[in-house]
């Protein structure tokens, strides 16, 4: 740890470029927007699991009246793991969203 910039240098408070223009955030950070949230990703998430459980649902109805009783129990069994995890995503997407709602103010 040699390289040391110059303490009368002022820098960009978010990434310690040095600014010269006598504001404390440099061009890049200014205009920075960071990739998405957690919270965002788990919502895309939860809707692409709707997604496939209509399509899933949809396979169930288109199902042969003989089919293996076995195969429809496991079926349907997925479909209910699949509505948990929906639940569970966006319950965690809820509590993410509102501690990020906390951090802002
Ligand atoms: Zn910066």
């Amino acid at each position: 740890m040699k390289a040391q910039t110059p303490t009368s240098q002022p820098q960009c408070r978010h990434c310690t470029v040095p600014v010269d223009d006598g504001g404390d955030t440099c061009a890049f950070c200014a205009s920075y927007v960071p990739p998405e949230t957690a919270a965002q990703q788990l919502d895309v998430a939860v809707n692409r699991i709707d997604l496939l459980r209509h399509d899933v649902n949809a396979v169930l109805r288109e199902l042969p009246t003989d089919a293996p009783l076995w195969a429809v129990a496991d079926v349907v069994t997925g479909l209910g793991h699949l509505r948990q995890a929906a639940v569970l995503l966006d319950r965690a997407n809820d509590v993410l969203e509102a501690d990020a709602q906390a951090v802002r103010r």
